[in-house]
């Protein structure tokens, strides 16, 4: 079976048409799974990835994303935001004691931070944004 690709707003309007009825969609899967129950027809039938579905949201102004994550490896490297791909921005905080320096690194697309300890990112759950 082969699938059709919709277009980034045939996807946008599906994905505001199912928050506007639930609210809340508490994962990526469950999203993806409604948005495609949406498009598809009797004659056609759609597929989108979780990743391309998750940076349309972020791209909207009608999508709070929340970000669930456990940590990860202190040494691990990121240079791009694994929740979006766009590049991190290093934020320095000054602690209270001995003004030891710690590094963050912020998203200014989706929101996403970590410290040293690297936050990965495991659940995604999607919001209605209020106005
Ligand atoms: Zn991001």
């Amino acid at each position: 079976m082969s699938y059709h690709i919709p277009s980034d707003n045939q996807v946008e309007i599906a994905l505001k048409k199912i928050l506007k009825e639930n609210r809340t969609i508490h994962s990526q899967k469950k999203l993806k799974q409604l948005v495609v129950k949406e498009l598809n027809t009797k004659k056609k039938t759609f597929g989108v990835s979780e990743s391309r579905l998750r940076k349309i949201a972020i791209n909207s102004n009608y999508v709070k994303l929340e970000i669930h994550s456990r940590e990860g490896d202190p040494r691990r490297l990121l240079a791009k935001c694994p929740v979006c791909e766009s590049i991190l921005k290093r934020v320095r905080n000054l602690t209270i004691w001995g003004g030891e320096v710690t590094i963050e690194l912020s998203c200014p697309n989706c929101g996403y931070w970590t410290g040293k300890k690297k936050r990965i990112p495991t659940r995604y759950v999607f919001h209605l944004k209020k106005k």
